[in-house]
């Protein structure tokens, strides 16, 4: 007996392995490799522009380039149980494609030009030199800072060390630093992020940031899978006023359900919907007087955008009202005003308001919301 071990349901031989790598797309599945490899490593995965804020908060244009790169450490170890990255990530990137992509971005953007913001997106993090080769690295510090943009990467919290930061902070001084914190709670963080890091180490990682001049902007993430509707609405907000203090912008990312993802299984059995839209707009009303408080300097700067809005994988309410509600958080993000809610008014409140409720009033983890598309029968069947 002393070597059978657990592997799912049935006792095998073999390592253990968690329930966390069963569910997961395994890295080696024909789909997942057909997939990965069916891009050109040459092509960034994603270039556009939005409207956006400086530092300082005047409006102005960004560039967003969405590079294809070998992807994030963590999630070849392991990964978080909503991230969908993998798809867009292959192990043999090389300094050259990544030097060829951000060639290909800046050619479709004329050179960033009119454009006083890059945000530069790995899948992973930036600095870290096993997922991008430093010489890449330091093309994009340099010549961003070189063109004046204001530069936004992304990374992990532990990944954030002095050494490291120092190195950033000469190349492009003053850039932001976006770390996923996803949730300011670390039996949140473990349980229902897998997210490889604590709460202490983003403190640690904000500090590190501040010591060497850079920005800090925190994306927490709304509705965790194992959440209900009523838990992720209360926690977000509590969420957002423990770490404003600390973040100069605090990007809250409404759940969207990726591919292949923990998430997207739940979501397939019927055991997890992404958020509704009118709970994003409760937790802006509620939060908005704390981080801009009257008569005094605004503490931090709020952003909602719902990837997919309106979508049943996206943040979503019945249907009829979507477009109008997610253009109104789409609008907030921007002019920080309680004014594009004014008016705003549909029949599935009524529905979305008893959901949490009943939420928040009965033992169910899980939550007790429905499809809210489907047919009121077709919901009471069994998945
Ligand atoms: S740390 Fe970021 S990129 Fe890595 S698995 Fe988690 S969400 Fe995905
Ligand atoms: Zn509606």
């Amino acid at each position: 007996m002393g070597d059978i071990v657990t592997k799912g349901l049935m006792p095998l031989p073999g390592k253990a392995v968690k329930l966390h790598h069963l569910v997961k797309a395994p890295e080696n599945a024909i789909e997942s490799i057909r997939i990965r490899e069916a891009w050109d490593a040459d092509v960034p995965a994603t270039v556009y522009v939005t409207p956006e804020r400086l530092p300082d908060g005047t409006p102005c244009t960004a560039a967003t380039v969405i590079l294809r790169t070998r992807g994030c450490q963590w999630w070849w170890k392991s990964g978080c149980t909503f991230c969908g990255y993998f798809n867009d990530v292959r192990d043999d990137v090389t300094s050259l494609n990544l030097h060829a992509q951000w060639l290909a971005a800046k050619n479709q953007l004329n050179n960033f030009e009119g454009c006083e913001m890059v945000k530069v997106y790995t899948s992973g993090t930036f600095f870290e030199d096993e997922e991008n080769p430093v010489d890449w690295q330091e093309t994009v510090l340099t010549e961003t800072a070189a063109m004046g943009k204001h530069l936004i990467v992304e990374a992990q919290a532990h990944l954030c060390n002095d050494e490291k930061i120092a190195w950033v902070a000469e190349k492009h001084p003053g850039c932001t630093v976006a770390i996923g914190l996803e949730a300011f709670d670390d039996e949140v963080l473990k349980f229902h992020c897998n997210k490889g890091f604590r709460t202490k180490t983003w403190e640690k990682a904000v500090k590190t940031l501040q010591k060497h001049g850079l920005r800090t902007k925190s994306y927490l993430l709304f509705k965790p899978p194992f959440m209900s509707e009523g838990d992720a609405l209360h926690h977000a907000i509590k969420w957002i006023k423990d770490i404003a203090e600390h973040s100069d912008e605090i990007s809250v990312n409404p759940m969207n359900i990726q591919k292949r993802t923990i998430v997207d299984r739940i979501f397939r059995h019927r055991e997890y919907r992404p958020p509704w839209l009118w709970s994003l707009v409760e937790m802006i009303r509620t939060v908005h007087p704390i981080i801009h408080p009257e008569k005094q300097d605004s503490i931090t700067r709020l952003i909602v955008h719902p990837t997919a809005a309106g979508s049943v994988r996206g943040a979503h309410n019945c249907g009829k009202c979507d477009k109008e509600v997610a253009a109104a958080i789409e609008r907030y993000s921007v002019s920080n005003s309680l004014l594009e809610f004014e008016g705003l008014d549909c029949s599935c409140q009524k529905l979305w308001k008893t959901e949490i409720a009943l939420d928040k009033s009965l033992p169910i983890p899980l939550g007790s919301g429905l499809d809210r598309r489907q047919d009121p029968l077709e919901k009471l069947l069994s998945p």
